[in-house]
């Protein structure tokens, strides 16, 4: 199907001919905001396991991925996600141990990292980069939103000139960012979204996730919405601003994903995020009518993320 927006999908097959099948890994890996480390609780909408609710902890990484291997076609290639946590969070030898144990089998083509830029130094980007004779290395941060304001309200745990710095610094070893972003956080507008994108187009990333901020049990933002504290954007609203972003967002951007996922067993609310085809279909439907595709309100700006003589010089 032809959306109007760069899919990876698309880009997936440009590179290999087919559409990759991805492997969710929990890594054994915990993190800094909920570790105490730089803070406890995790942002608030974190459970337990953070998005690692479906993962088997109790199997090794090499057991986790030999499960997924032997469910399907022989001939499907693979992405090897470390999803749960933060999976930069550790010593570089107990990284490297973890992710080669993924990376046992030649079908696996990409080797994805979701972490935190508050976990990425020189050394870990180098180690990250070391991969790229194997294998595509993708690394994926959560950034939510661009307001300070709203990262303090959700607890997120660092500032936004440490991604500013995280991305300079994958950059500089050739490493795709992919950056998660939530619609409707505590106290957002569709303005605070579109400097969120504006942001993002600024940094050159590679790749987003976008998804409506969306209620599981057992979390912080529970609490906020079991006593009204907090209420969810509906369907209609976040079709509206996910297709805004989308013509404001540079057109090189892959887009990974524009929904949540979460297991109905936990999800509290809005019952609508599950209905993710209705979703895909509003967005690529209201887009087509209205002529619009990704990007076509983008404006250029200078870069704050590549590492060279621009007119941008931040304070850190
Ligand atoms: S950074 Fe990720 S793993 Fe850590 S608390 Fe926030 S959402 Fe959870």
């Amino acid at each position: 199907m032809n959306r109007p927006y760069r899919t990876l999908n698309s880009y997936l097959r440009e590179q290999y001919g087919v559409k990759l099948r991805k492997i969710c890994i929990d890594g054994g890996f915990t993190c800094p905001n909920r570790d105490g480390t730089c803070g406890t609780g995790g942002c608030i909408f974190c459970g337990e396991r953070d998005a690692g609710e479906q993962l088997n902890p109790s199997l090794s990484i090499r057991a986790q991925v030999e499960a997924a291997l032997e469910k399907a076609d022989p001939e499907a290639l693979w992405i090897a996600y470390f999803q749960n946590f933060t999976n930069t969070y550790a010593a570089p030898e107990v990284l490297k141990e973890r992710y080669d144990a993924a990376l046992f089998d030649p079908r696996i083509r990409v080797l994805d990292i979701g972490t935190r830029p508050d976990c990425i130094d020189e050394t870990i980007a180098a180690l990250l980069a070391s991969y790229r004779e194997r294998c595509e290395v993708w690394v994926e941060l959560g950034l939510q939103s661009a307001n300070e304001q709203t990262a303090a309200r959700i607890n997120r745990g660092y500032q936004n000139h440490t991604f500013t710095h995280a991305v300079r610094l994958l950059k500089q070893y050739n490493l795709p960012v992919i950056v998660h972003m939530i619609l409707g956080l505590p106290g957002e507008t569709q303005e605070d979204i579109r400097n969120t994108i504006a942001f993002l187009n600024r940094h050159q990333i590679d790749g987003i996730k976008l998804h409506s901020l969306f209620v599981m049990k057992d979390t912080v933002l529970a609490d906020w919405y079991q006593s009204g504290q907090f209420t969810p954007i509906s369907m209609q609203t976040y079709i509206e601003w996910a297709m805004d972003a989308l013509t404001l967002l540079d057109p090189n951007i892959i887009v990974h994903r524009l929904h949540g996922n979460c297991l109905r067993k936990l999800l509290l609310g809005p019952d609508w995020i599950i209905r993710r085809d209705m979703i895909l279909y509003s967005i690529d439907c209201r887009m087509k009518q209205n002529g619009w595709r990704q990007g076509c309100f983008f404006t250029k700006e200078p870069s704050l993320a590549v590492p060279c003589e621009t007119a941008y010089s931040l304070d850190f």
